[in-house]
């Protein structure tokens, strides 16, 4: 699948699309999601054209994903959620019912979170 970009992350990527900015480094930035399922729920995503895990596992440079793995913590950490515990969630195509064609990890937290997976379907 090559990358769309007129999805609605790389649009706030380029600042044409307001967000709720949680962070920003060179290689990731962090947001609320505008329809969050937990208290706490921030997307993060990579500052590149990937569409999900599998490109961006395949093609980033390692620089890239060294950099948005340790921006995954920072936000974690900033967000308050690392003592009281959280999840991250990567949705990829059909079966996951991936939404948005850019890569992003789901942050939840702020209560207990259930089952790992819900058992509808
Ligand atoms: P996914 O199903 O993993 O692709 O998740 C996409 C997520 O993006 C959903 O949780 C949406 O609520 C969220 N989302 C869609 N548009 C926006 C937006 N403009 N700002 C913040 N979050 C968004």
């Amino acid at each position: 699948m090559s990358y769309d970009r007129t999805n609605v992350f790389a649009r706030i990527l380029r600042g044409e699309l307001p967000c709720k900015r949680v962070y920003e480094d060179d290689y990731a930035l962090a947001f609320h999601d505008i329809n969050p399922q937990a208290p706490t729920h921030v997307l993060v995503i990579p500052k590149g054209e990937f569409v999900s895990l599998d490109d961006f596992s395949a093609n980033a440079p390692s620089k890239m994903i060294a950099g948005f793995v340790r921006a995954l913590g920072t936000v974690a950490r900033t967000l308050g959620v690392v003592e009281s515990g959280f999840r991250i969630l990567a949705n990829h195509g059909r079966n996951a019912n991936q939404e948005v064609p850019h890569f992003h990890v789901h942050i939840f937290g702020g209560r207990a979170l259930g089952p790992m997976l819900s058992r509808a379907g």
